[in-house]
């Protein structure tokens, strides 16, 4: 069976940019893998037009954020976009800066977008 999968850019503090690699399983979209990307590689690669809708997991291998370590993530609900996410009640996007409410902590997250 051919395996689907793909990556997902996200944004540690600072500016700094990963790639999340995730890998399709059954309907599920599982978080396999992590590392560091530049932003001109991440727009050559196309990996900022990438939008997923469902859920996504992580795998028990998923090493985290390359910078802080962080093994949740969450999806803004303003920009749709992917930030590190460090278990607390509330949290700011890395990219729009706009804050909001984690909804979910069970490692079980919507990319479909507006996930707070
Ligand atoms: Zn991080
Ligand atoms: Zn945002």
């Amino acid at each position: 069976m051919k395996k689907e999968a793909s990556v997902i850019l996200a944004k540690c503090a600072s500016d700094k940019l990963y790639g999340i690699r995730i890998e399709k399983r059954d309907n599920d979209w599982v978080r396999t893998w992590a590392f560091k990307i530049k932003e001109e590689m991440a727009e050559k690669e196309g990996f900022d037009k990438i939008n997923f809708t469902g859920s996504f997991y992580t795998d028990e291998e998923y090493p985290g954020c390359p910078y802080c370590g962080a093994k949740k993530c969450f999806v803004c609900g303003s920009c749709g976009k992917v930030s590190c996410y460090d278990g607390s009640d509330k949290v700011v996007c890395n990219w729009c800066g706009a804050s909001g409410t984690a909804a979910s902590d069970d490692g079980k997250m919507d990319v479909s977008g507006g996930g707070f």
